[in-house]
């Protein structure tokens, strides 16, 4: 693989549908695999594209359970599975997601997310590279502690908006970038949700604020179409404009 690959695992919202599981990318390059996101039923579709073995590292954008159910299940296949593994997996999350997830696993017996996981927070820990990928994540306006991610590997770039509204963090974040993930999880531009979630049009503009070379959609609000989602989009951004589907992969 010469040049960075994006992979869809899921991008449904608030909840999976056949064949379109929750929110969950795949960044690979070389022999860097990294996980971004494991929205409900991401694990199962993951495994099509790397081994629980090989895969480098696992990054959470927030503990909502669209993006980051599946984790109990990822500690599942580590603790209890016949996955193997040199070393523990790195998860980078937001403060608190290991707590989370232990309560959520534990009845009577505590379990420790550190056994099987290199247990690591956003704004606590460093975790600036992942192989050869520079990693960086940006705390952005949501509901909930989020956090969008910059990926820069092989010559290219690659930004993840997470669960955000517009904001200046994450125009700031995807300057120049190639690819512009973005979510558009609210319908409405009147909506009180716009604060926590970009519209179509919020995304288009802040791919054109940014420079960014394309833009994918992704986590559309329930009700919103595809092609609505494309066409509002367009607006204020004429650059290229997809839209995230389970399994699309496309160079970075
Ligand atoms: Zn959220």
């Amino acid at each position: 693989m010469n040049e960075p690959l994006l992979t869809v695992l899921g991008s449904a919202a608030p909840f999976p549908i056949p064949g379109n599981p929750c929110s969950g990318y795949l960044v690979r390059y070389g022999k860097t695999s990294l996980w971004v996101d494991a929205g409900t039923g991401t694990l199962s579709e993951l495994q099509r594209h790397v081994s629980l073995r090989d895969l480098s590292a696992l990054w959470i954008s927030h503990v909502h359970a669209d993006h980051f159910a599946d984790l109990p299940a990822l500690y599942y296949a580590y603790a209890f599975g016949d996955v193997s593994r040199e070393t523990k997996l790195p998860v980078i999350g937001p403060r608190g997601w290991a707590q989370r997830v232990s309560a959520f696993v534990t009845n009577d017996v505590a379990h420790d997310m550190g056994t099987v996981f290199h247990v690591l927070e956003h704004d606590v820990d460093e975790l600036a590279n992942v192989g050869e990928m520079r990693i960086r994540g940006q705390l952005v306006a949501h509901s909930a502690p989020s956090y969008a991610l910059r990926v820069d590997v092989g010559g290219r770039s690659f930004v993840y908006s997470g669960d955000t509204g517009p904001c200046e963090a994450l125009t700031e974040l995807a300057t120049g970038v190639d690819l512009l993930l973005c979510e558009v999880g609210c319908q409405d531009p009147l909506d009180v949700r716009r604060k926590v979630h970009c519209t179509p049009e919020d995304a288009g503009k802040t791919a054109a604020d940014a420079g960014a070379r394309n833009l994918m959609l992704t986590h559309l609000a329930p009700g919103l179409t595809g092609d609505d989602a494309l066409h509002r989009a367009a607006t204020d951004y004429d650059g290229p404009i997809s839209l995230a589907t389970t399994g699309l992969s496309v160079t970075i």
